[in-house]
């Protein structure tokens, strides 16, 4: 009895040192193609896998430059974590932030067509505007939104939002779409296509106050990116620091960072990559860079988690420094 708990607590406590011994996460930004057609066949031979951090609208509408919604599901299937990139890839301060702040004052009639209104948006962009549960379709030009009930345009230069209702003088249930519904409605639309996102991944890496504080109550963890050596050593889920890899940076120099930085220590490198392979997107890096990477974190021994798996050991390893 004595010797099996003995026995026990060894194995606890090696359990406990390699929780944070040099982790890596590989997350790829925006969901485009080339993660599914180069990304996923060179980790999974390696028996390693990533974070696809997927925009919802471009998923949803079939967009010929990003994943399907069965090629995503693919990854999941292969040990990816699906995380959420939003609906529309905002910024906080680009649109109103929370549900609170969707509605539009002042409306007044619009003498384009008859029942249309118009009012002045402080906001730089329109996410979306809502008609009570409808979503209204965004016009490019006034011209075409008059023509058409249950459509809007939005006036960049102006500021002013035209809408066309769907049913007329309901000017009061029209509101736009905030950064707390993009976080929100993107998990349960991915949830609804049998995608999990338990982990945000914000867009541009913008993060102020109000998306710390929306982070930790829609998602279980969230990661931001910045530039610089992007090591987590601490173990708030919903500040996880994430290093972007440009297009043109060797994967040795990745290796050197490993290797001085990572390997053996209780550090977590969480990277921001974007495309791979197809040459598409922001910063998209080429295939023959990630296999080096890869093959080298795989022959070196280097975890490679998830952001759920990589959280949990650095919450554990935490617990450990606690006692
Ligand atoms: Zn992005």
């Amino acid at each position: 009895m004595a010797r099996a708990l003995i026995l026990s607590l060894a194995l606890l406590a090696a359990w406990v040192s390699q929780a944070t011994a040099g982790m890596v996460t590989l997350v790829f930004d925006d969901g485009l193609r080339g993660v599914h057609q180069y990304a996923l066949p060179i980790l999974r031979p390696l028996g390693l896998a990533g974070v696809a951090a997927v925009i919802v609208e471009p998923l949803e509408s079939g967009n010929a430059d990003y994943m399907t919604v069965a090629q995503v599901r693919e990854l999941q299937a292969s040990g990816w974590e699906i995380a959420s990139h939003g609906l529309s890839h905002r910024r906080i301060t680009d649109i109103p932030a929370r549900y609170a702040s969707e509605a539009v004052s002042r409306w007044r009639a619009d003498p384009t067509a008859p029942g249309m209104v118009q009012a002045y948006t402080p906001h730089q962009q329109v996410a979306c505007v809502l008609q009570g549960e409808l979503r209204l379709a965004p016009e490019p030009s006034l011209a075409l939104a008059s023509r058409r009930p249950g459509s809007y345009f939005f006036d960049r230069i102006t500021g002013e939002l035209h809408v066309n209702p769907q049913s007329p003088g309901a000017d009061g249930e029209i509101r736009l779409c905030s950064y707390e519904r993009e976080m929100a409605e993107s998990r349960q639309r991915l949830e609804a296509l049998g995608l999990h996102a338990s982990s945000y991944v914000v867009p541009y890496n913008y993060v102020n106050d109000d998306v710390i504080e929306l982070g930790r109550r829609h998602y279980a963890r969230m990661a931001a990116g910045y530039d610089g050596d992007g090591l987590n050593r601490g173990a708030d889920p919903h500040r996880i620091v994430r290093s972007v890899v440009h297009a043109g940076q060797p994967a040795q120099e990745l290796i050197e960072l490993v290797q001085r930085e990572v390997r053996g220590q209780d550090a977590w490198l969480v990277l921001c990559l974007h495309d791979v392979g197809s040459g598409l997107g922001w910063e998209p890096w080429p295939a023959g860079e990630l296999k080096a990477f890869a093959a080298w974190l795989r022959d070196n021994g280097i975890d490679v988690v998830t952001l759920a798996q990589g959280a949990e050991r650095m919450a554990r390893g935490q617990a450990k420094a606690a006692r």
